[in-house]
């Protein structure tokens, strides 16, 4: 007979992989200035090391960016919640769209706090696992789409928020013209080969752009792969 695996079911057990563990991070979030309880409650239930290969499954609540596969990562546990964080002062949402699904991480975080997520991934590859993994955690809010998100996600529009999680060296003006009025465009912006991440409040008259702090992502490609 073929046992198959549970997702997750080799990791039964494992002190590192423990609610505890999670629970540990979720204080150095805390001690590390993020203030949201909704978001600090929503990274204490997604499974992080769900979202990495079993051999990082270990260090899933380190607070540092892993390797996943096709040379991506996913994004350090501080920077997952400080782009959350910063996307929901902007008051109730709806409806959010993540740029770069990658290992799904991000994208499940948001599913525990706003009722529909979009979110769209230039490699497919990535897309099909992170695909598995929502459906396995039950996330069916979450809707995923195999495309260049420097186009957004037009037919969803518009949107009360929008992450990208990859480096862009400009501002993707598809995704400001998707954002409702009011909405939050939060991103990491490469600007003389540093990058910076930024949070855009869409205004009747364009934008007000507050700065997060340096941060270190994958760049923004364009084409599918
Ligand atoms: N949010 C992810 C972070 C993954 S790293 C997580 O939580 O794991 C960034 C991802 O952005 C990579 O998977 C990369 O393939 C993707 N990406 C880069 N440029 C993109 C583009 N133009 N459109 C869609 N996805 C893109």
């Amino acid at each position: 007979m073929i046992h198959k695996r549970k997702l997750g079911e080799e990791n039964r057990g494992i002190g590192m992989t423990s609610p505890g563990t999670r629970g540990r991070l979720v204080e150095r979030l805390r001690a590390h200035g993020i203030r949201n309880d909704q978001v600090l409650k929503a990274i204490m239930q997604v499974p992080r090391h769900e979202f990495v290969d079993e051999a990082l499954s270990s260090r899933a609540y380190e607070d540092t960016a892993l390797p996943i596969s096709r040379g991506q990562t996913i994004s350090q546990p501080w920077v997952v919640a400080k782009m959350t964080e910063a996307l929901l002062e902007g008051g109730a949402m709806q409806k959010v769209l993540e740029i770069g699904t990658g290992s799904g991480y991000q994208a499940a975080v948001l599913a525990h706090l706003v009722p529909q997520v979009f979110s769209v991934e230039r490699i497919k590859e990535l897309l099909r696992i992170a695909r598995r993994r929502f459906h396995a955690l039950g996330l069916h809010n979450v809707h995923v789409r195999h495309a260049d998100g420097h186009l957004g996600w037009p037919s969803q529009a518009p949107f009360d928020g929008i992450i990208v999680t990859a480096a862009a060296t400009g501002i993707p003006m598809d995704l400001l013209e998707q954002l409702r009025e009011g909405g939050r465009l939060v991103l990491p912006l490469e600007r003389d080969r540093q990058q910076r991440l930024l949070c855009l409040e869409k205004t009747a008259e364009g934008f007000e752009e507050t700065d997060l702090g340096g941060v270190i992502f994958v760049p923004m490609l364009s084409g599918l792969e």
